[in-house]
């Protein structure tokens, strides 16, 4: 049975924490390819300023090049908003309805799952590894698992990443004070932030689409 983890974010940018991630969950869970899943328009930030999806797509496809194992879907860019997790894993379930299905995404996100669209069902379809970094209280997680019942509360794995240090708000924050991101970022993703002119003040309404412009 092939094991497939779906790694869920904004990634507005992604950082080195969500590849350490993404490759520890890779490693602990003997998953066979990861797939990393831009949100389109996250449901919970609606008129929030988020970077428009086809720049979040860009850097996470520079960021995922040359790990074989990773590869990058637009399931929630192609699809109408809002992204709800939901929709993204009746798709994959339907596109891989034999596969061991991991959705990985940070364990603050999954705090809130029961707000989400359809909790139950969303665990139905897959297992979900909330990953968290060192000193991370677990407290509200464990709470999260015994509100979801015997059922579901082992669906939910911790992962403890060190590299999650690195946050994308004080990545954003960084770049819109001119302080680096170097080693922070893959030096790709670094290169792409600049020369788009992501998070400067005056593109703090998104920055624009990525094309040339005259
Ligand atoms: P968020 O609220 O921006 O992030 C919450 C925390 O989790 C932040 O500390 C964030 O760090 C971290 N994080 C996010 N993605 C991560 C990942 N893949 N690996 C490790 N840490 C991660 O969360 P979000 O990125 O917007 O949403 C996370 C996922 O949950 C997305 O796939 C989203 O679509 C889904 N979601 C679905 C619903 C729904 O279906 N109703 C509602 C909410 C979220 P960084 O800021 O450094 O990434």
């Amino acid at each position: 049975m092939p094991s497939i983890g779906l790694m869920g974010g904004t990634f507005d940018p992604i950082h080195l924490g969500h590849l350490v991630a993404a490759d520890a969950a890779r490693h602990a869970l003997g998953l066979e390819r990861v797939i990393f899943v831009p949100a389109g328009q996250p449901p919970h930030k609606a008129g929030r300023d988020i970077t428009p999806a086809e720049h979040r797509f860009a850097m996470t496809l520079l960021a995922t090049l040359d790990h074989p194992a990773f590869e990058v879907s637009r399931a929630e860019l192609d699809r109408p908003a809002p992204s709800y997790t939901i929709d993204t894993l009746r798709q994959f379930r339907a596109a891989h309805p034999d596969a061991d299905l991991w959705f990985i995404t940070g364990a603050d996100a999954i705090l809130e799952i029961l707000t989400w669209r359809e909790p139950q069902e969303l665990l139905a379809h897959a297992r979900f590894v909330a990953a968290t970094r060192p000193g991370y209280p677990l407290r509200r997680l464990q709470a999260v698992q015994e509100a979801l019942g015997p059922a579901s509360r082992e669906r939910i794995r911790i992962l403890e990443v060190p590299a999650l240090a690195i946050a994308s708000r004080d990545l954003r924050e960084r770049v819109r004070t001119g302080r680096p991101i170097r080693y922070l970022v893959p030096r790709e993703v670094e290169a792409y932030i600049h020369k788009m002119g992501l998070y400067r003040e005056s593109a703090a309404a998104g920055g624009a689409a990525p094309a040339v412009r005259p």
